[in-house]
């Protein structure tokens, strides 16, 4: 475990169910394997600490990029961020802010939005231009 997780009451993974379980990979599936997930979330639902394991998630930094949480895939652990609404940093300019909605959980405000999409759109024509280029 490393130093920057966070803070959590100790010992609550002293109950948890899938460190009981001889494959713990049973929380990481491969890419479309639902059907391992689906194990995976089985066991998170009969497990004692789903709450404390859901807090836990919810605060890493960054969210967790793969694996099932207190069966929860990551997306919907972002959501449930999302919706504590902890602050975040914007994808564009990196200042921390909450979210004011679900549906807009990326940008600080509509400029950081608008630079980032001139942005890909500016990525956009530079990679058609090429494409052009290339073939001429
Ligand atoms: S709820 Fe969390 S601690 Fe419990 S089995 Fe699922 S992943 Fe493990
Ligand atoms: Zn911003």
């Amino acid at each position: 475990m490393g130093e920057n997780l966070p803070a959590t009451p100790r010992g609550w993974r002293d109950s948890a169910r899938c460190a009981q379980v001889a494959d713990p990979e049973l929380w990481f599936p491969p890419r479309g394997r639902h059907d391992v997930a689906a194990v995976a979330r089985r066991i998170c639902a009969g497990c004692p600490v789903r709450p404390e394991c859901l807090d836990y998630a919810v605060a890493l930094r960054p969210l967790p990029l793969d694996g099932i949480w207190a069966g929860l895939s990551h997306k919907q652990v972002r959501m449930v961020a999302a919706q504590r609404g902890r602050p975040r940093p914007c994808y564009t300019c990196g200042t921390e802010f909450v979210p004011a909605n679900v549906q807009n959980r990326a940008y600080c405000s509509g400029g950081c939005r608008e630079a980032a999409h001139r942005e890909q759109k500016a990525a956009y024509e530079r990679r058609r231009r090429e494409r052009v280029r290339a073939r001429t």
